[in-house]
């Protein structure tokens, strides 16, 4: 039978779960409840979700007037939340209080005149979100990574916000790229702990234990799960990323010679997801530290 040792932190962030348990009460109470794009990267839940009458549009105009519409935790701009409360759409809005955090941070640092960067994935909900909030939209850049900060040019005042997800390694290497690119750096660590606490934890999980591989488990779209994987792989560990349990049974080829192995998952799996996984291959756990 294999072992398994589960990271101390693992699945549902405090955001995500008020997110979710905000949209499970309103479909409780109305069936007409909408979100703009999906409540969140996991293919599962989301089906759980609309098996109990949720309905999700591709944008803000796919909702219906007179519907009820929940905002995810990665937030809106500020023109998707006007236009709703223009068409009179009721609004339940679940932003996550630290991508509030940031979202306030870009309004008041571009109010101020600093030149906004946002150290994230441009294509990311969150990161459109935030760049929705910056008061001028000529004075804002996203980066994703060193290199694209050694391109910055100087600018007199430099805001620095982080995507939610984004590594701590990375924001103190861009840190120090950018202090040479302005005489006035502000930097807003913007990470929030729910993140750093699943990516310290999959390190611990892989340094503190003798496990032979690592079963991440979370949506393909999910950034936080990508980056577990790239912690785990970074300290020479196999990691097998799947999204559904039924991608492994305890059969499966990945697990030969395999006795203990670990597992993480990303801050949008749910527990109910995590376990039929662990009952799908038929392991042991065993406490942490063992
Ligand atoms: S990862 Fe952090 S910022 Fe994102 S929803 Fe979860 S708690 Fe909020």
């Amino acid at each position: 039978m294999i072992n398994i040792i589960m990271a101390e932190h693992a699945g549902f962030c405090f955001g995500v779960r008020r997110a979710v348990n905000a949209i499970s009460d309103a479909l409780n109470n109305n069936n007409n409840v909408w979100t703009i794009g999906l409540p969140i990267h996991n293919p599962q839940e989301v089906a759980r979700l609309e098996s109990l009458g949720l309905h999700v549009a591709d944008n803000a105009g796919g909702i219906p007037s007179g519907a009820k519409v929940l905002i995810r935790a990665h937030g809106e701009s500020l023109s998707v939340m006007e236009s709703l409360k223009a068409r009179n759409i009721e609004v339940i809005d679940m932003t996550c209080p630290f991508v509030r955090k940031a979202q306030d941070m870009a309004a008041n640092l571009s109010r101020e005149n600093y030149y906004v960067i946002l150290l994230g994935d441009k294509n990311h909900p969150e990161i459109k979100g935030i760049l929705g909030h910056v008061i001028d939209n000529k004075n804002v850049e996203v980066i994703a990574d060193e290199s694209e900060a050694e391109k910055v040019s100087y600018h007199a005042k430099i805001a620095l916000i982080s995507q939610t997800t984004q590594r701590e390694e990375r924001l103190a290497k861009v840190t120090g790229i950018l202090t040479r690119k302005s005489s006035e750096l502000h930097v807003c660590n913007t990470i929030c702990k729910a993140t750093s606490e699943r990516q310290q934890a999959a390190r611990e999980l892989v340094r503190n234990n003798h496990v032979d591989g690592v079963i991440l488990i979370g949506g393909r779209e999910s950034a936080n799960t990508g980056k577990l994987r790239d912690i785990i792989e970074s300290e020479g560990v196999n990691v097998l990323w799947i999204e559904e349990p039924e991608e492994l049974n305890a059969n499966s080829q990945w697990l030969n010679n395999k006795n203990m192995v670990g597992i993480a998952a990303g801050a949008s799996t749910p527990e109910w997801l995590i376990d039929k996984v662990i009952n799908n291959i038929a392991a042991k756990k065993v406490v942490k530290g063992v």
